[in-house]
Formats: C-alpha cells, structure tokens, sequence
C-alpha cells in the first residue's frame, strides 16, 4: 500500500517533487528550536497550487498524514511531524512567486511559499510596506506566517498578521481548491471563511496563495530607549505616547534589565545604554511617511515631558541610524542570548494591558511557590499586551532542569494567566507544545465548535495530526 502510495504520488507530480531517500529527509523532521523528532515517509515539494491539489487527493484516498511546512521557524512544534513513519512533509518552498503588487488598490498577491522578508522588500521597491516584521522574516514564509496568525513588532500600529489579508486560496484535504483570492476590500457575503484559515496551523488544509493589504512606505525613523523604576511606568508611558504620537507609534518593547544583562553577556559588541542599572527598558519607535526633524522633535519632546513627568528614569534617543540599531539589538538579541544560555522554558502570554504590572508581580509571587531560584527573562510586545515570560534554571543547575521542571513552571505561569483573562499563546500558536494547555485553559464549547469545524474540512482527520487539535 505504502509503495503504491508513493509510485502514483511520484508519477502524478514527477520525481523532483518527492524525496523519498531517509538522509535527504532527515533535515525535514526536526523544529527549529531542536526540541522535537518524527518521521516521514517522504517529502513533498509541489511547484503549483494543481499539485498541492493532486497531493492532498492522494494522502486523502490513501489516509497519509500531511502535515504542511513553511519556513520551519515556528517556536511550537507545529512543523515538525509525529514520530509515524506513514506522515508525509508537504514542504511549500518551491511556490515562491510574486503574483502581483498594485499601487492603486494598494495590494499584493503572492504564493504561500514566499519569504517573508523578499515580499516586505519587493513592496518597498514599488514604494510600499507590508508591515509584518519579526526577527525571523528572512526564513518564515507568509503561508507559515498566516497559518499561525503571527504578530511581531509592529502589531502596536498595524495588527496581527489577519488584519492584512484580503485574500487566501487553500487547498482542502480532498483536493478541491478554496478559491478565496481576491483582493477586494470590502466584501460582505456570508460568513468570512477565509479566516478559518489563519491561525489554524495547518490543520485544515494548506494555504496556497496569499492577497494582502500594504500600508504607505515610512520613510523616516525615531527611537528611544526609556530606562523605568517599575513595570507601572511602561503603563503611563505607552498613554501618554499614544496620545501624543497616535498612529506614528510602531513599536513599544519592553525588557527586564536581567534580559539586558544576558544581551551584554552573551552578545559581542553590545554595551551598557545607561550609567547605571534600571528595573526595565522600554523601546519606543516612532515611524512616518515624511519629514525626519518633526518625528525626532515630537519625540524629544514627548520623551523630555515624560521624564520631568516621572514616568520614566532616564532615555537615549537615537541621533542616527546606526545608535537607532544598536538600540533595537538591545531588545532584537534577547532570543539569541537565552539560546546562548542554555535551555529555558518560553511562555507567550498575552494580557489586558493594563493589569501587566500587577501580573508580573503575582506571577513572581507564585512562580517562586514552585522554583524559589529560577531565572526569570521577561520582554515582549508590551504595546499589544504580549509577554514573552521565560524561565530558566538556577544559577548552577544542571541543563536538564528546563525538561525536568517544565510542567510544574507552565502550570504556575498559565494558571496565574487564567486568573488575569489572558491568553496562554498570543502569537506563536499551540502546535504540539501547547496542546495540553490549550486543551485545559481553553472553553470547551470552544473546542467543541473547532472539532466540529476539523470534522467539515478534513473528515479523515490527515491534516496535521496531533497539533493543536
Ligand atoms: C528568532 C525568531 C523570532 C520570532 N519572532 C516572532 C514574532 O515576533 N512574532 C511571531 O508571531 N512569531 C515569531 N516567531 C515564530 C515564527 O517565526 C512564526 O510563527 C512564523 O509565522 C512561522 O512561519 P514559518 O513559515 O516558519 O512556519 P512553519 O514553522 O513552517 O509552520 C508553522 C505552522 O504553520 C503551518 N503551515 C506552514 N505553512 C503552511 C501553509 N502554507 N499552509 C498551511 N499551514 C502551514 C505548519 O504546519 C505549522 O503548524 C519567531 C521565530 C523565531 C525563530
């Protein structure tokens, strides 16, 4: 049966789009974190959207399990296959055309199989920004990026990935083509199915193509790091700059100064911002379309008030652009030093905005209940209530520590998120890591609905097992 499979999966969509050889398939079955291992029986890497079709017929009649790849950059596993030698990689690098870019209607429609960096490049060239951006664009794919409903640094101005679609096409589990590629921008016949797509994390088909909404190219830059006595002042911060500056603010970041002191520890070249320490860091930046000395004055000037205000302790604004960089590694490298520290446990929460300062302290309160030594890295998103709360081992411990104690910490973080009304994933998703949680904090009507929406698009249930779901 399995060779059969395989003989009219490869007759149907030619030898260069089926590996079916164990070494050259063994890159494909690991995360890009190296947390998770499974198996394949082949990868596939279609050209077009007719034979993604043709592939997802076949794993249909013949129940293989698809699970769809984009970049591989997701951080839960959701790439990644289970450890069943019957699943089959449905890897969309291959479909990686820009269909169109219109600067009338201010669209562009592209495969899902794009990078998302040379799509943000491609619409600058024709004077234009797409403005999702995280640190991973130049690996994610935008198919990856709206199948987990990314976020990213900009969410504060223009949203979640969702808010920029206008179009997808996906094909379903039985090989039909969803058709859903336009770029209208109103359109209000029925329910809006388009958006089951995103977020879904593969689980009910794979997107193919992509219609999104661009934004006006900024041209002109401003940031300042602000140095705080207390999480609160982030609070005041982010209200009064947004009263100020409105839609020019395009980010507001957020770190601890232990994430700072793991960025000078592990990161060549980096140094300290201020004289001396602070509790925390926020990193504003202000964006226009024109006229740099108005954006650089308005933000001296918001910055000047807020300081003989109190709100913060002290601020570096960038005079150029290479001090407007270095101020976004301080915050842009915490991922790489955590890396360089060793294993730690991730958690991305998301929260109301303004109980944020009191969750970090009860949070601390509880985690310590669990692990009085821990070490706690806390940054994220702060403008779009979004927390990266990771935890690492005690000063000392062995490595294993992060395996060893990552129930009893995510029970302690997650629990003390459902007493806020907040989110055990804000942005990267559940895929395999959050499965449990998930299913123990989510409503379970909810869950209810979603099995019953699975059941609609993918009766046979091989559509990315055991992710989310
Ligand atoms: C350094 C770093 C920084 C990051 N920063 C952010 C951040 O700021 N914000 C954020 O939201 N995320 C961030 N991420 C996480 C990750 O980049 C995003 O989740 C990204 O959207 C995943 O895209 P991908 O193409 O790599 O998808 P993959 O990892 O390949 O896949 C992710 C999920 O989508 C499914 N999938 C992929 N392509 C398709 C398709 N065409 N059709 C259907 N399903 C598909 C997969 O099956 C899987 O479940 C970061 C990751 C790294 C490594």
């Amino acid at each position: 049966m399995k060779q059969e499979f395989l003989n009219t999966l490869t007759q149907t969509l030619g030898k260069d789009a089926v590996i079916t050889d164990p070494a050259e398939i063994e890159p494909w079955l690991t995360d890009w974190r190296g947390v998770y291992k499974g198996d394949a029986q082949a990868v596939v890497r279609p050209g077009n959207t007719r034979q993604v079709a043709d592939c997802l017929r076949l794993c249909n009649e013949y129940r293989v399990p698809v699970v769809p790849r984009g970049g591989n950059t997701g951080l839960c596993g959701g790439a990644t296959p289970d450890v069943s030698p019957s699943n089959i990689v449905l890897s969309m690098d291959r479909m990686n055309r820009i269909r169109s870019i219109d600067t009338i209607s201010n669209t562009l429609v592209a495969d899902a199989g794009c990078i998302l960096g040379n799509l943000r490049r491609a619409a600058e060239e024709e004077g234009r920004l797409l403005p999702l951006s995280l640190a991973a664009e130049d690996s994610s794919q935008i198919g990856g990026n709206l199948a987990t409903n990314a976020g990213g640094v900009n969410v504060v101005r223009y949203g979640m990935a969702r808010e920029l679609v206008l179009g997808i096409e996906a094909v379903l589990p039985n090989g039909e083509i969803f058709n859903g590629l336009q770029t209208l921008h109103k359109d209000n016949t029925g329910y809006d199915l388009k958006q089951l797509f995103i977020g879904s994390e593969g689980t009910l088909g794979v997107i193919t193509g992509v219609a999104l909404k661009l934004h006006p190219l900024n041209q002109v830059r401003a940031v300042v790091l602000a140095a705080l006595e207390s999480p609160q002042q982030a609070l005041e911060l982010l209200r009064r700059v947004y009263g100020a500056c409105g839609a020019r603010l395009q980010a507001f970041e957020y770190f601890t100064d232990e994430c700072l002191d793991l960025v000078l520890t592990h990161v060549d070249g980096m140094h300290q911002p201020f004289g001396q320490r602070h509790d925390g860091y926020v990193l504003i930046e202000l964006a226009d379309t024109a006229n740099e000395d108005a954006l650089q004055a308005l933000l001296e000037e918001v910055i000047g008030q807020a300081l003989e205000d109190g709100l913060c302790q002290d601020a570096a604004v960038s005079a150029s652009l290479s001090q407007l960089q270095t101020l976004w590694r301080l915050r842009e490298e915490i991922s790489e030093a955590q890396r360089a520290d060793g294993p730690h446990l991730k958690h991305d929460i998301s929260l109301p905005i303004e109980r944020i300062p009191q969750f970090i302290e009860t949070a601390e309160r509880r985690l310590r209940q669990v692990s009085p030594d821990c070490r706690l890295f806390i940054f994220g998103h702060f403008g779009d209530g979004n927390l990266h709360y990771n935890v690492s081992r005690p000063q000392g411990a062995e490595k294993t520590w992060a395996a060893e104690w990552e129930g009893r910490v995510a029970d302690a973080v997650f629990g003390e998120v459902a007493e806020y009304g907040g989110s055990i994933s804000a942005e990267h998703g559940i895929g395999q890591l959050k499965r449990h949680a998930f299913h123990q904090h989510k409503d379970p009507m909810q869950i209810r609905l979603m099995l019953q929406i699975k059941q609609v698009f993918d009766p046979n249930s091989i559509m990315n097992p055991g992710k989310m779901l």
